[in-house]
């Protein structure tokens, strides 16, 4: 049977990468013109465009030329440009969970205004997939995936092996979820350019065609060929009807085809041989010499990635839920907005934006991104926090009191210290004249305080001294309202604030002096404990970390390590010939800066002396483009000092300490980390990934010639044995290593390097990251696993903190404590609350992290009714009273409001 060469036309576009965006877009708008141009002049010889599977290409290409809105949307239509699923290209490890939903979900809604998807999940760059990405798919109606990169391609002898592998004889394999669910998956096994470029000459067409035809043969499990006809940013290749009419009168055994990917696979599944090879879980270049596996992009100005877990927790885990919450009990839910925050976010999430593996401008121009994004979630947050606030019922607060509703936006039950600033006083301008008011206030009596619960019941709190600050109010219909205000920090300690819910406190003026808890006289020896554990510090910083329940201890935690790094934005490449400096027996400078029954803080300090830069060697060998793996620089013989200062906090209800660091970077070329040895000898470790909390080996595969073998994270790596475990909970550090020596966790906490990598010499001397610099993590000791344990929770709980707002008393239609959805067992991990995109059905999701099945039961009241969804909240089962929820399941379901409560 006579093969078919499928030629798509594609140009895999990176927004911003080795330009920034603007200037990116500029070709870009000149590849579309071009497009348009070419459909219009070819007619059916030019058949179609493969748009790189991200809508908001589209939405760049508008802003420039809305007038082409009408002619694009034919060419969709007609199926002569592909657009979708995606909205961005984003990378698969490096953003949340529901960043990963919400760029398909979001994808394929904007892809309806346009009549036609691509339903092909393309990952062509990808830097590694994650394992759940075939059951995201297969939930969204999509059975294909494409990617180029994380299986190794063999094609020797063309065997298929019967165990699961991270190498396939075929650029065609099934690429299964630890569920269970599978796609059918397309390795770009000679790249996404194996067809770039096709010559119209007879002669250059012979050769080309020669080579190009034997490298698809020799992975190919059909008579299908695919051959991509772009590469990254590639312009329009015009000739392709001449070239095809080149090629089909040289190779007359072969069909040559300007094809689509529906074309494509569909041709491809009615001729798949029998058996392919079964690919399972995530895809990160197991079975390579580990050179060119692009993971330390994880480490790459990881100031970008604290950002993102910022953005990623306020819309995903305060805003939404908290919006959700809300039109629970107000029956509104601006989701536009939200869209729009979201939409914002995800600009900054494709792979080469991310990873921070771009020029200084590009990632400039993130943080901007960034900043704006949090503007727009905290203005929100606050707003809807006062809106749900005018509902709840506070007029009950005593004379004079203040009611403070604390309110919990996550799925678990919270326990925690929760820190506030309460204005005890408040003077408009309309009250007095404004110069006269904080001399006013100053001398205003301050009478004592108390706190007290819902049920009148006395909190233990502690009350700053108070100062006197501006401040204003913005009404619905009122012109601006200033005020000063004398403003005191308040903190206490909250019990059992239920998920999804909230519960009213209030601080009310109080005869007798105020009884707070009075500062401790902090002791010699340098430690801290509260109910769960008890650390004692050593001289050099390191600590042992008891579990009082269990009597167990950890030893020597939290040595800082810096090594040289030679390497580029993506990978790390250790110095030669220079051994890591550490700060082990190294004396640290103490002090408590607080400790009362609420909270102990204490704080050390470092001086380590480092090369300040790596020697003149890299210099030459980053101009002459020596690929990093080839390198030979050391370190420079010159020292700079490196100031570390570390800020640990214990609080009553954590379940271990917590860290602040500060690195005063003034040395370039280099990595710093914190290594946790647990001493803890297994063969596997665990990592929080996407929808799953992710079993890795702890040493590679054979082939594997890397000395370095780091992994992402999202939140979480964790060491166990049987009896007992360490989990470094993280904000935005997502890479580790495990060295199975001593069973340490290594953090990488900074990463510097002066060079972009790949094609060329492209300088990033902002990528050193210069200047003060921070990092956090918690460590959480617990018995046996992560998972078994549920010290998970405590680890997606680190950083989304409760929040506390102060209202007025007044009248609502809510109680003094509420939780609005209920839900158990506690064995799943909850992800998201919100309001559906196109109805107003409240949406939740959880996935299974083990592997034994779960019944989940979820309600809201009797008003609305449950129903399992599929992740883009499409219908799939009708009502029961709990849903089986499969090993390593996604679940979402949706509660669709009743009749009575539609007619509200
Ligand atoms: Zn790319």
């Amino acid at each position: 049977m006579k093969k078919t060469a499928h030629i798509i036309s594609h140009s895999h576009w990176d927004r911003e990468w080795y330009l920034p965006f603007e200037q990116h877009r500029y070709y870009f708008i000149k590849l579309m013109n071009n497009l348009i141009e070419q459909f219009k002049k070819e007619g059916n010889a030019f058949q179609s465009f493969h748009l790189d599977g991200q809508t908001v290409l589209l939405e760049d290409y508008f802003a420039v030329h809305p007038e082409n809105r009408e002619i694009i949307k034919q060419l969709i239509e007609e199926k002569k440009l592909y657009i979708g699923p995606w909205y961005v290209l984003q990378d698969a490890f490096l953003t949340s969970s529901e960043a990963n939903v919400r760029n398909l979900l979001i994808g394929m809604n904007d892809t309806k205004a346009y009549g036609h998807v691509s339903k092909i999940g393309y990952f062509p760059d990808t830097f590694g997939i994650y394992g759940q990405a075939p059951q995201l798919l297969k939930q969204a109606g999509i059975d294909t995936a494409a990617f180029g990169r994380g299986v190794k391609p063999t094609g020797f002898n063309n065997t298929v092996s019967d165990t699961p592998n991270f190498e396939s004889p075929f650029s065609e394999m099934i690429w299964k979820s630890p569920d269970g669910s599978s796609v059918l998956g397309i390795l770009f096994a000679n790249w996404y350019s194996n067809g770039n470029e096709i010559p119209v000459d007879e002669e250059e067409a012979k050769v080309f065609w020669d080579k190009k035809l034997e490298d698809a043969e020799k992975y190919a499990s059909t008579n299908q060929l695919l051959f991509m006809n772009g590469c990254d940013h590639q312009p329009l290749q015009k000739t392709i009807p001449e070239a095809i009419e080149t090629a089909t009168k040289l190779f007359p055994d072969y069909t040559f085809k300007h094809s689509s990917f529906d074309e494509y696979t569909e041709a491809l599944k009615g001729s798949l041989p029998e058996k392919l090879q079964v690919i399972e879980g995530e895809l990160r270049n197991q079975r390579t010499d580990g050179w060119s596996t692009l993971v330390n992009t994880a480490s790459s100005r990881i100031y970008l990635k604290q950002w993102n877990n910022h953005c990623q927790t306020l819309l995903e885990k305060i805003a939404e839920p908290l919006a959700a919450m809300n039109y629970l009990a107000n029956g509104t839910y601006p989701r536009e907005y939200i869209r729009f925050m979201w939409k914002s976010l995800m600009k900054n999430h494709p792979h080469d934006s991310i990873c921070g593996c771009s020029v200084d401008e590009v990632h400039r121009e993130m943080v901007t991104r960034f900043e704006t994004v949090a503007q727009m979630g905290e203005v929100f947050v606050e707003e809807k926090a006062a809106e749900l606030g005018q509902t709840i019922d506070t007029s009950k607060t005593p004379a004079g009191g203040i009611p403070l509703i604390v309110m919990n936006t996550t799925g678990w039950n919270k326990q925690e210290v929760v820190t506030q600033t309460v204005d005890l006083d408040k003077v408009y301008f309309s009250q007095m004249h404004f110069e006269e008011i904080p001399g006013y206030l100053q001398e205003k009596e301050m009478s004592g305080y108390k706190l007290v619960d819902d049920e009148g019941k006395a909190v233990e709190f502690q009350l700053e001294s108070p100062t006197i600050e501006f401040g204003y109010d913005l009404p619905d219909d009122q012109f601006r309202q200033p005020f000063f205000a004398k403003k005191a920090n308040l903190s206490f300690y909250t019990e059992d604030i239920p998920s999804f819910g909230y519960k009213t406190f209030y601080l009310v003026p109080n005869a007798h002096p105020a009884d707070q808890p009075q500062a401790l006289s902090p002791e010699k020896t340098m430690e801290m404990e509260n109910e769960y554990v008890h650390v004692l510090f050593h001289e050099d910083g390191t600590y042992d970390l008891t579990v009082k329940a269990t009597a167990k201890t950890f030893h020597r935690l939290g040595i800082y390590e810096d090594t040289g790094d030679i390497g580029n934005e993506y990978m790390f490449k250790e110095a030669k010939g220079h051994a890591a400096i550490t700060t082990k027996g190294v004396p640290a400078e103490f002090a408590f800066l607080e400790k009362n029954a609420l909270r102990t803080v204490l704080e050390f300090q470092h001086t380590l002396s480092i090369p300040v830069s790596a020697d003149g060697r890299l210099e030459i060998e980053r101009n002459k483009l020596i690929w990093h793996k080839e390198r030979e620089a050391g370190r420079s013989s010159e020292m700079t000092k490196l100031t570390l200062r570390t800020i640990v906090t214990l609080e009553k209800g954590m379940k271990g300490p917590a860290f602040k660091l500060f690195i005063d970077n003034q040395a370039t070329d280099h990595r710093l980390r914190v290594l946790f040895p647990t001493e803890l000898q297994t063969d596997t470790h665990k990592a929080d990934s996407i929808f799953e909390i992710v079993t890795r080996p702890n040493i590679p595969e054979k082939e594997w010639e890397n000395p370095s073998f780091c992994h992402h994270q999202s939140r979480f790596a964790s060491l166990a044995d049987d009896k007992m475990g360490l989990t470094v909970a993280t904000d935005g550090l997502q890479e580790y290593e495990i060295v199975p020596e001593d069973g340490t966790i290594a953090v990488t906490v900074l990463r510097s390097t002066a060079e972009l990598g790949d094609w060329g010499y492209f300088p990033t001397p902002e990528a050193q990251c210069q200047g003060m610099q921070t990092a956090e993590w918690q460590v959480l000791p617990h018995e046996n696993d992560v998972i078994f344990s549920k010290a998970y929770i405590d680890a997606y709980q680190y950083k989304v903190p409760l929040m506390v707002i102060q209202t007025s008393a007044h009248e609502g239609t809510l109680p003094g404590t509420h939780q609005f959805v209920n839900w158990e067992p506690t064995g799943l991990v909850w992800t998201s609350m919100k309001v559906a995109e196109e109805r107003d059905d409240v949406i939740m999701r959880w996935f299974n992290p083990a592997g034994t099945k779960e019944n989940l039961k979820a309600g809201i009241n009797d008003d609305y009714q449950s129903y399992k969804s599929t992740i883009l909240e499409e219908k799939i089962t009708e009502s029961t009273n709990q849903y089986e929820v499969k090993d390593y399941e996604i679940i979402t379901l949706g509660f669709q409001p009743t009749r009575q409560e539609r007619e509200r």
